[in-house]
């Protein structure tokens, strides 16, 4: 009996106190996968979108309400990225802490310095994405402000865990500087390209790439016949190294601009997941970096 009481009190001790943890709801592949860098085991993530989805077009389902439901914090990307379906996910979720203003609704643009910020919001052009771009993923500078805010909120949700938190968030900042040393001294500065949609002007920013066209005439329109001619042109003068997209946006179309011109077509991923070998954020952008080069 006193060994049994023993075996008990020391399986107590090793199991130590039991915290509950912190349930995330993430609304894509790569905020899923940012969290899980800072919170390990301590929090558990659902991702709303799949990798192989493109996130222009999601839309909001029960699975994704009930997971709301049961979530303490909610990530989201922001910039209207997500208003075909978050909104409609937050409010059939019924569940007070996911609401705008609570420490439970987190929008990883508030931390970001967002390109293509326009004076006026202006949807009436089709422009998918009128407060600005926000594929800001592209960018390991800005994904770091994101990863502060991030430990941060874990932090103040779960203080029992919070130093935890915190060196989590150390070690994959400290590995994000350590890559970035390597990626910038990747020769891809005033390199030309032509892309099929708005993904990469945080690549350009970052790594001084540049655009000379795009296929859609506007973020979100498909390109008439008169503007890939246009296109076309462009293309002969400026002469790109290559015409960059994403797995689930814009394939076809790509691949025909590039029989008419012969520039050829770089696959890069569009999310964590979405390639092979893109398994989580520093995987992904060596892999854009890698492509590009
Ligand atoms: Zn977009």
């Amino acid at each position: 009996m006193k060994k049994i009481i023993l075996t008990i009190m020391l399986s107590l001790l090793l199991a130590g106190p039991v915290f509950a943890e912190i349930s995330v709801v993430a609304t894509l592949p790569w905020i899923g996968s940012l969290a899980r860098e800072i919170g390990k085991d301590k929090i558990n993530v659902t991702v709303l979108v799949r990798p192989s989805q493109d996130a222009h077009t999601i839309e909001a389902k029960p699975s994704m309400i009930l997971a709301a439901r049961k979530a303490d914090v909610i990530m989201y990307d922001g910039l209207d990225l997500e208003i075909g379906y978050l909104p409609l996910v937050i409010e059939s979720s019924k569940n007070p802490k996911l609401m705008p203003g609570k420490i439970g609704n987190f929008d990883c643009s508030r931390f970001v310095s967002v390109v293509e910020k326009p004076s006026t919001v202006d949807r009436s052009m089709g422009d998918v994405h009128p407060l600005g771009n926000p594929h800001y993923h592209y960018s390991p500078s800005n994904i770091l402000r994101v990863a502060d805010g991030m430990a941060l909120l874990l932090a103040e949700a779960d203080r029992a865990n919070a130093d935890l938190y915190l060196a989590n968030h150390k070690a994959f900042a400290d590995r994000v500087k350590e890559k970035e040393k390597q990626w910038s001294a990747v020769p891809l500065k005033g390199k030309k390209y032509v892309a099929y949609h708005k993904y990469f002007e945080y690549l350009a920013a970052e790594f001084g790439i540049q655009f000379i066209g795009y296929i859609e005439p506007k973020p979100g329109i498909p390109p008439s016949a008169a503007h890939i001619e246009e296109l076309i042109e462009t293309m002969k003068t400026a002469k790109p190294v290559a015409i960059l997209v994403t797995p689930a946006y814009g394939m076809h179309e790509s691949e025909f601009l590039s029989s008419k011109t012969g520039v050829k077509v770089i696959v890069l991923p569009h999310d964590v997941g979405s390639l092979p070998g893109t398994d989580d954020l520093i995987s992904f952008w060596d892999k854009v970096v890698s492509l590009l080069k």
